[in-house]
């Protein structure tokens, strides 16, 4: 299908790259977002790109294509990919056992892995509480990402190509080519284009019902016990004020990882939930301090930081998992991209994605990340 113009629903991560990678094309598009850009999920992730023993290979691998595309992204001029590479610290022998394991288990060797001694560790992370550190593991293709530098990047170039923004419209329904929005003093408007593409993230099942499909995403506000194996929808992240603690890469050991962060100081993952806490439980606010403490017992030099932001993150969670990505098979030229680890994946599946509309050559790599899988539960015709 050749598409001249293209709607994107949702300016997160994917949205905002899939936008960028359609204007590049020479696509006219229309960018909506019933918020701002990168105000859903992607305003409260870890950003760690990485294809660090995902499960099963081929998702891994699709994570591995996703590091390799923000490579090229940042060789061709983007700020955004922080490449620090990461650390694996272990405290413990069985630890570092396991991290060795962990290294001889990723299957390509450009990936870079190694075992390190507690002096590589050391040497890499100097500032790490010697005592503490037996072994450990590096990898150093893996960074994170600055997703709102991103994604306000990505939508300012669209906007500078001729590409328009609405934000604050909530999409309500999609009828044939026609998207029907929202505003917030309830006056309605529609926008036509050859191809809409949704990427509302947990927004998703919502629009595509009105065009009588049921996506398959966990229901993000299901208590844990309802989801199954998949995993928690809410994480935590919290982020300290400005300070030099001496943490030059991503650092990840039993009970914490941690990651330098956009406004100098250092943010923090939700390991202590371990996903088994609802939304509203009260316990998760305790999760910022918990995690200062562990990374100040590593770190003496956090000595006196303090948490400055904590952003609870819902997790935007196809219910296997893993990555959709199709023609939703409505019989409307629509199109749907929900996954997690969106923003390792995103600029690689803007490629795939946009190469797919506008040619209609589905890549190898996605082959398997279709509605197909699904068809129980979804119309299977998708591929129109
Ligand atoms: C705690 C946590 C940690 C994570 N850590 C990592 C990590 O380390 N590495 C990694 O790669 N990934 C990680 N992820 C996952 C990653 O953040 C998400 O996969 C990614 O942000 C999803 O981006 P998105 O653009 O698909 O969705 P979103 O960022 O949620 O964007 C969807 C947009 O659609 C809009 N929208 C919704 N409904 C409508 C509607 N009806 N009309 C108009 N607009 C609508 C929303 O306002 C939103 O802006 C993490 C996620 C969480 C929660």
């Amino acid at each position: 299908m050749s598409a001249k113009t293209a709607i994107v629903i949702g300016a997160g991560v994917l949205g905002c790259s899939v936008a960028a990678e359609l204007t590049r094309n020479n696509v006219r598009v229309t960018l909506i977002d019933e918020a701002e850009i990168a105000s859903g999920t992607s305003a409260a992730t870890f950003a760690w790109v990485n294809g660090n023993n995902k499960s099963p290979e081929n998702y891994s691998h699709l994570n591995f294509l996703g590091l390799q595309a923000h490579e090229r992204a940042a060789a061709a001029g983007a700020r955004w990919f922080h490449q620090t590479g990461m650390v694996q610290v272990a405290q413990s022998a069985v630890e570092a056992e396991g991290y060795e394991r962990n290294v001889k288990n990723i299957a390509w060797p450009e990936y870079g892995a190694r075992p390190l001694t507690r002096a590589g560790v050391l040497q890499l992370e100097p500032s790490l509480d010697a005592e503490r550190v037996v072994g450990g593991a590096f990898y150093p293709r893996e960074g994170w990402i600055d997703v709102q530098t991103m994604c306000h990047s990505l939508a300012e170039m669209c906007l500078e190509q001729g590409a328009s923004f609405r934000p604050f419209e909530s999409v309500k329904e999609i009828r044939d080519n026609e998207v029907v929005t929202e505003c917030r003093d309830g006056s309605l408007s529609t926008y036509t284009a050859d191809v809409i593409i949704v990427a509302a993230g947990n927004g998703t099942p919502h629009i595509l019902r009105s065009v009588g499909i049921d996506f398959p995403l966990l229901d993000p506000h299901a208590h844990p016990d309802e989801r199954g194996s998949v995993g928690s929808s809410v994480g935590v992240i919290s982020t300290t004020g400005k300070v030099d603690a001496g943490i030059r890469h991503f650092v990840r050991t039993k009970g914490v990882a941690l990651r330098p962060s956009r406004n100098g100081g250092i943010t923090f993952s939700d390991h202590p939930t371990g996903g088994q806490w609802a939304q509203d439980d009260p316990r998760t606010w305790q999760v910022p301090q918990t995690l200062l403490e562990r990374a100040k017992a590593l770190y003496p030099s956090l000595k006196g930081a303090v948490t400055k932001n904590v952003a609870l993150g819902t997790r935007v969670l196809p219910s296997d998992g893993l990555t959709v990505v199709d023609w939703v098979g409505s019989g409307a030229p629509v199109y749907a991209a929900a996954t997690h680890s969106g923003v390792t994946l995103s600029a690689h599946l803007a490629e795939t994605i946009v190469r797919e509309l506008l040619t209609g050559h589905r890549d190898e790599s996605v082959q398997s990340f279709g509605l197909d899988r699904f068809k129980e539960r979804v119309p299977s015709e998708a591929g129109s």
